[in-house]
C-alpha cells in the first residue's frame, strides 16, 4: 500500500509555527512557497530577504523580479511554477544560511518535493544547487549541466544555475548564462 499523498496547504500551516532552528527567533513570519501544487517546475533559492520576510512570499524583491522575468521568458508565469527556498525564514542581516538551518529546514523542502513532484527542479545559486545535489561542488563549475535526482519520493532532472542575486551584482555575461539555463529547462520540460 502506498503511502497517503502530503498535502501542501496542510504542510505549510505546520510549518508556519515551525521553530526547529534560531531563525524562529528573528523571523516576521515563514516563507513557505508559493505557486502551482502540482507544478512540473519548481525552482528553490537559498532563504527569504527582507521583503520576502516582510510579505510572506519568496523572490518578491529585486532578485524576485528578475527571476519572474526569466520565468515569463520561458513561456511560462509564477502561477505555473513553484518557488521555494532552502531555508524558509530569513537569516538576519542576509548573511548565508548555517549548515544547522539548512539541516533543520530540509524536511520541509523534502516535504514540498514529495507533495509538488516537480519534473524538473532548478537550483538557483550554491545552497539549493549543494543540498540537492549532495555536493561540495560550486555552482559555477556545475551549471551548464543537468543532474537526474531521486529524493523525497521523487524523481527528477536538477538544473543548476546561478542565483538571481549574483546575476543583478555581475550583469551581462552571467545573465546570458542563465537565460541559456532556462531554454534548456524549457526544452526538458517540453521533452517530457
Ligand atoms: N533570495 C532567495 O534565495 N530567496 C528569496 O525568496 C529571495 C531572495
Amino acid at each position: 500500500m502506498s503511502a497517503a499523498p502530503i498535502d501542501l496547504a496542510a504542510l505549510a500551516v505546520r510549518a508556519a509555527s515551525c521553530t526547529a532552528c534560531g531563525l524562529a527567533e528573528t523571523r516576521t513570519q515563514v516563507v513557505f512557497g508559493t505557486g502551482r501544487a502540482d507544478a512540473d517546475l519548481m525552482f528553490v533559492g537559498e532563504g527569504p530577504g527582507a521583503e520576502e520576510d516582510r510579505r510572506g512570499e519568496p523572490f518578491v524583491g529585486r532578485a524576485g523580479t528578475l527571476l519572474t522575468q526569466l520565468i515569463t521568458g520561458i513561456g511560462s508565469t509564477r502561477d505555473e511554477v513553484y518557488i521555494a527556498n532552502v531555508v524558509k525564514c530569513r537569516p538576519p542581516g542576509n548573511r548565508n544560511p548555517a549548515p544547522v538551518e539548512i539541516d533543520a529546514c530540509a524536511p520541509w523542502l523534502d516535504g514540498q518535493l514529495e507533495a509538488v513532484r516537480p519534473t524538473v527542479i532548478v537550483t538557483l545559486g550554491n545552497f539549493a544547487t549543494r543540498l540537492l545535489l549532495g555536493t561540495r561542488e560550486g555552482i559555477t563549475r556545475l551549471r551548464g549541466r543537468t543532474f537526474p535526482i531521486a529524493r523525497a519520493g521523487i524523481e527528477a532532472t536538477v538544473v543548476p544555475t546561478y542565483h538571481p542575486a549574483a546575476v543583478l551584482r555581475s550583469g551581462g555575461p552571467m545573465l546570458a548564462e542563465v537565460r541559456a539555463d532556462f531554454v534548456a529547462v524549457k526544452r526538458l520540460l517540453v521533452e517530457r
